[in-house]
């Protein structure tokens, strides 16, 4: 499947249905995903691998991780709701991850998820909950030796230093979000926010 054409599916899919700001809900444009996916799917990291998707809401990131071949899926969501809405758009494509319901803070779900080979992750930016991207980094190094994962512009330090001695900083790819208006403090329509799509892999790997 080439990227035009995964980005073409992915963009047919439901949205968060009442989006939590609390939780940072809100679903990564299709052209985003395609080219995270797309990205890791070229590094030999997505087809024939299991895949692991951190708070993997109404589902975009797995239903393309499953798209491209991957030989498992397993998405891992705090909230029901938006599991809900992913089972959905995984039905309408013809795929079939794993949805586990669970909260990434509780130290027990990684006996639940087990050992994965990539993690694909869009994590909450720590905007509205300052410091909630820290459970998924910690989650993401604990299941898979490599994991790709959205953030704001500029966490790069943090993030380097935060995984240090425990994984490293592979690759960084920059792109821009265009978010449509989500939440009623949202004062644009649409909004722009400069993201880098992040690669780390762990050490002992
Ligand atoms: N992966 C989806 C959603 C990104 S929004 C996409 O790319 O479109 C971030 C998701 O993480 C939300 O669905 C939110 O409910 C979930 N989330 C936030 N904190 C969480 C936690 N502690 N444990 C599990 N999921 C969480």
């Amino acid at each position: 499947m080439r990227l035009k054409h995964l980005e073409r599916e992915l963009s047919g899919l439901e949205g968060f249905e009442k989006p939590s700001p609390h939780r940072e809900q809100y679903t990564t444009p299709p052209d985003i995903a395609a080219r995270l996916l797309y990205h890791a799917y070229t590094r030999g990291d997505i087809g024939g691998k299991r895949i692991c998707d951190l708070g993997s809401g109404t589902g975009i990131l797995a239903i393309g991780a499953a798209l491209l071949g991957a030989s498992s899926v397993t998405g891992v969501e705090v909230d029901a709701g938006a599991i809900a809405v992913a089972s959905r758009n995984a039905a309408k494509m013809g795929v079939s991850p794993c949805f586990i319901q669970g909260d990434l803070e509780d130290p027990d779900l990684f006996l639940r998820i087990g050992p994965h080979d990539t993690v694909v992750m869009n994590p909450p930016f720590g905007a509205q909950n300052p410091h909630a991207d820290r459970a998924f980094v910690n989650a993401a190094i604990g299941i898979a030796p490599v994991a790709y994962g959205i953030f704001n512009e500029g966490s790069l330090p943090f993030l380097a230093g935060f995984i240090e001695g425990r994984a490293e900083i592979e690759g960084v790819i920059q792109a821009v979000l265009a978010l449509k208006r989500t939440f009623a403090f949202h004062r644009k329509e649409r909004k722009e926010i400069p993201v880098e799509i992040i690669i780390m892999r762990r050490i002992d790997s």
